[in-house]
């Protein structure tokens, strides 16, 4: 393509002085770049610049849901309420559903996801487990009416979302698409330029189990993680703490417990002078280092007896009355409202998790002093993940980072929760009648244009990587109406864009300092700088946005590079 972008009819109003209202980089840049306009709280505008990197952020994901196969469609905004009195969520939802009436009265709702309409699509029409697997997708506005709504694009009332949904007729196939999502949204954020993790995590909202979010590293980010350089990472967030479970081995579990001495389960046993067993009890104590941990230990031992026992030096077990102090009696230690600063070390059974999860608001079912005994199995051993930057990685040992996160996307594993409630049925190669088992997806648009600002910017301005930039290259004359420098820029931009890149020039009559400004403020990757002095020597300037390095070579080595 050889369209050139004039700076000169481009309508890019550039701010010099930062919004008031914005508190993070993202925020402030885009609002500066003149790429983004605040219309109401949490609502934007899309200015030119802004539209053509959003427009790049949904190719990438475009052509990553193409390519496994996902098909794209376009879904109703507005959701009549009774599909979402089907499914539950009317009332489950909350005030973040945006709920109107149309002029009938009859209630209806702008869409914070598309569970219920994709579900009341495909039971009339899916009807086969030949057509099976099947993956469907969008990119659309979403509207959630967010209690805070902040920081630009990064927690907005209406931004823009891929959401893609599948349907399967047996487990193993959901989890082929699940992984299929899963590595799809990892090729995304490297795409992006990203630098993220993925986080296995809480479900939320949506419903389902199996979930991993995929976190983009910025101190702006809301989210609370820890991650390892063996590519562990968990959300350590409160009420989120208890990220999905991972299986260990007795043995792999305890060796978490970072003691000196201790590091099997045998050396544990040993170590409390306890036979192995297959039960578990829990121990909450203080140690060397202040910070007040429970340590969950096999053995069919009185709790009692445990407590008498040293676990680790310098761990000094915790009283009934300093464990209510600290907030550790009864439910406070289930995954909602665990009490900040303590820190679970060791863990129990997968399926003891849900009793837990029930039990710890109920008398005597807190952790410690549990009746646990015939409850938990340790053949299996569940990860808690209330772990905190310095713990040891679950994974590898070494000491986890923390770090805060943006979510920029996250898959779900249904389940059958949407096509039971709302009877969406198949039938199956044997001829019963079938829920569909289904997965969801969610990739944010807008939100991912904000942390790829937040991981690329500096005192100047945006340098976007090259997959999402609004152009490739800006070339800057710096002479505009001078009979040399003009028409020389201006050959130089054709030549590039020829070449095959994106191409702006910047043709005002100004200032060379506000051209500087505005060039790096905006983000083109690449600036070239078209002078009077350095054509006398057929040269001009190549400057590198992102790391600032610049290079004089002359316009024939440009060409030469381009052919
Ligand atoms: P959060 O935890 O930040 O509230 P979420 O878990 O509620 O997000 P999902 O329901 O998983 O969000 O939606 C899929 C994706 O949509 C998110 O991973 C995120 O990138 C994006 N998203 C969600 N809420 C917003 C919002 N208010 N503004 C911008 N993007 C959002
Ligand atoms: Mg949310
Ligand atoms: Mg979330
Ligand atoms: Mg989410």
């Amino acid at each position: 393509m050889t369209d050139i972008m004039r700076m000169s009819e481009l309508y890019v109003p550039t701010l010099k002085e930062d919004p008031a209202d914005a508190e993070i980089a993202s925020h402030r840049l885009l609002v500066r770049a003149g790429m983004i306009r605040k219309a109401a709280s949490g609502v934007y505008t899309f200015l030119p610049l802004g539209k053509k990197v959003l427009a790049k952020v949904e190719s990438i994901v475009r052509s990553e849901m193409d390519g496994i196969g996902a098909q794209e469609i376009m879904m109703p905004v507005l959701q009549p309420a009774e599909l979402w009195h089907e499914s539950g969520r009317w009332d489950d939802y909350g005030p973040e559903l945006m709920r109107l009436v149309d002029r009938h009265d009859r209630p209806f709702c702008l869409g914070p996801t598309h569970e219920e309409i994709i579900t009341a699509l495909v039971r009339n029409e899916l009807r086969s487990y030949k057509q099976l697997p099947l993956s469907l997708y969008q990119i659309q506005v979403k509207f959630r009416d967010e209690i805070r709504p902040r920081f630009g694009l990064l927690r907005g009332r209406e931004f823009i979302m891929k959401d893609a949904y599948s349907f399967h007729d047996s487990q193993e196939s959901l989890q082929q698409t699940y992984d299929d999502m899963s590595a799809a949204y990892g090729r995304i954020c490297e795409r992006m330029d990203l630098d993220y993790r993925p986080v296995e995590a809480d479900s939320g909202q949506i419903g389902g189990s199996v979930t991993c979010e995929f976190m983009a590293l910025a101190d702006a980010g809301e989210a609370e993680l820890v991650h390892c350089s063996c590519g562990y990472a968990a959300n350590t967030e409160a009420g989120e703490g208890l990220a999905r479970p991972t299986e260990y081995t007795a043995a792999d579990a305890l060796t978490k417990i970072a003691t000196p001495d201790v590091h099997t389960i045998a050396e544990l046993a040993a170590f409390l002078d306890i036979p192995e067993s297959s039960t578990v009890k829990a121990l909450s104590g203080k140690g060397k280092d202040g910070v007040i941990t429970v340590f969950f230990v096999p053995g069919d031992h009185d709790l009692n007896e445990l407590k008498a026992a040293r676990v680790v030096e310098g761990f000094e077990l915790l009283t009934d009355e300093e464990m209510e102090a600290a907030g550790l009696h009864k439910g406070s230690m289930g995954p909602v409202g665990l009490p900040e600063g303590v820190r679970i070390v060791a863990a129990s059974s997968l399926q003891a998790i849900p009793r837990w999860v029930v039990g710890a608001n109920e008398d005597g079912y807190h952790y410690v002093g549990a009746k646990q005994g015939e409850d938990f199995e340790v053949d299996v051993w569940a990860d808690l993940v209330v772990v905190k930057p310095g713990d040891c990685c679950p994974k590898c040992g070494l000491p986890l980072e923390g770090a805060r996160g943006i979510e920029v996307s996250q898959v779900f594993q249904l389940g059958d929760k949407y096509s039971k409630s709302m009877g969406a049925t198949f039938s199956a190669e044997d001829g019963s009648e079938q829920n569909f088992l289904m997965g969801c997806y969610g990739v944010g648009i807008s939100r991912s244009m904000a942390a790829i600002v937040e991981q690329h910017n500096d005192e100047n301005g945006i340098f976007w990587p090259v997959s999402v930039a609004p152009a490739h290259v800006c070339v800057i004359p710096l002479n505009v109406g001078d009979e040399e420098v003009q028409p020389a820029a201006e050959r130089l931009a054709a030549d590039i864009a020829r070449a095959g890149f994106e191409v702006v020039i910047d043709d005002r009559d100004e200032r060379a300092g506000v051209k500087f400004a505005d060039a790096d403020l905006i983000g083109w990757p690449l600036q070239i700088v078209v002078g009077k002095r350095g054509l006398k020597e057929g040269k001009v300037e190549i400057k590198l946005r992102r790391t600032g390095e610049k290079r004089d070579i002359s316009i024939a080595a440009v060409a030469e590079a381009l052919a």
